[in-house]
């Protein structure tokens, strides 16, 4: 193994197990498990959440993306993969791999998928997404009466799933939820009655899977609860998740500064007794936000101690005067779990005006996973 900086994020299968065997808990013995594992996994690595999650027997996988789909499958991933993001103009061309399913939610894209598979002499399943509120991709239910007619020309498409998604799962009971639910029960008839047989009814994110309870419903697809993070605040409390990812660093350099020194760009720090600062190999290149600067907290010897000053692009200053004992090299923990204690990636979140999605997101690429169990 190359000696690596020591900047890293260590991705625990154990605890995504765990979560999946939540997950499948909660969704039932009548219902398959969609993974979602777009954005490689929420940043946590794509190709080896998948490989763990289809050990466990997951029935699919979603992604944003073709390119997404295709890097699981040269990982090999066997597993029915939906690419929720639509074919984009020329992404037609070779697309015909056993199980890469499309959503449809515009005919022009129907159309040159059924072209495409008429040439390749083949009939593709896809799923057709249907807009019951978010106001962003999919077909209205008063679009539907046009829209079946022109799909029912189109021989070499098989509509295999009919889906939708939710803008507001996340508050538990709301009333616009149970408006998009009674939305998507009557696209499911008209489509039916136009003559499909979609195997798959599906519309439930991670908030959906654990709030409400959608009986027609036959896949859930989940995402951020098999990354151990909660979909929102509402849910506090309520689920045994265990967070996968810990992300970690170690101290570089330790200085004491006198009363009156300054920290980093902008002298934001400006310290009031001597201070020892510890200078992590850290910065927002490798997304560690710069929201953090005076506000994140990170473990060292079992304390939390407070960053210090402007977050740097590369470097990151911590305040370890009350950390008893520290030394250069000691490791550092910026997210996840040190000595029992945590740091979520919800406290971020709160911190940084974001929700725990986008923390996980911006760990950019320059951080190496570690796969550990
Ligand atoms: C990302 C995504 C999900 C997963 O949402 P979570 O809140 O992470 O569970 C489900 N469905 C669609 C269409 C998505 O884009």
């Amino acid at each position: 193994m190359p000696v690596s900086r020591p900047t890293h994020v260590d991705i625990d299968l154990a605890a995504l197990r765990h979560n999946f065997r939540l997950v499948r808990h909660q969704a039932g013995a009548d219902r398959q498990v969609l993974a979602i594992v777009k954005a490689d996994a929420y940043g946590h690595g794509a190709r080896e959440v998948a490989r763990a999650l289809e050990a466990e027997g997951v029935d699919l996988f979603g992604v944003a993306l073709l390119e997404e789909a295709k890097d699981l499958r040269a990982a090999g991933i066997q597993a029915p993969i939906l690419i929720l993001g639509g074919i984009h103009p020329g992404q037609e061309v070779g697309f015909f791999r056993p199980g890469l399913i499309p959503c449809i939610f515009d005919l022009e894209t129907a159309r040159r998928l059924n072209a495409a598979a008429q040439a390749a002499g083949q009939i593709l399943d896809c799923h057709l997404k249907i807009d019951t509120g978010m106001g962003r991709v999919g077909f209205y239910n008063g679009e539907l009466d046009q829209v079946l007619p022109e799909l029912a020309k189109l021989r070499h498409l098989r509509i295999d799933g009919v889906m939708s998604h939710l803008a507001v799962a996340d508050e538990l009971p709301h009333p616009f939820t149970d408006e998009q639910l009674s939305r998507f029960r009557r696209a499911v008839a008209r489509i039916r009655a136009a003559g499909h047989a979609p195997r798959y009814l599906h519309i439930a994110n991670s908030a959906a899977l654990f709030a409400h309870d959608i009986p027609e419903c036959n896949l859930v697809r989940p995402g951020i609860v098999l990354y151990g993070a909660l979909p929102s605040a509402h849910f506090a409390g309520r689920l045994d998740l265990r967070p996968v990812m810990h992300w970690r660093t170690s101290i570089a350099m330790l200085k004491t500064l006198p009363t009156g020194s300054g920290v980093s760009y902008g002298r934001r720090f400006i310290a009031t007794r001597p201070t020892l600062i510890a200078t992590l190999p850290v910065g927002y290149a490798d997304g560690y936000n710069r929201g953090l600067t005076n506000r994140g907290e990170v473990l060292v010897r079992g304390c939390r101690a407070p960053v210090a000053g402007t977050v740097c692009m590369d470097w990151t200053m911590i305040d370890v005067t009350d950390v008893p004992g520290v030394q250069v090299g000691d490791e550092v923990t910026l997210l996840g779990e040190a000595d029992g204690q945590w740091i979520r990636a919800e406290d971020w979140a709160e911190k940084i005006g974001t929700i725990p999605y986008e923390v996980f997101c911006q760990v950019s690429k320059r951080v190496p996973r570690i796969i550990k169990g």
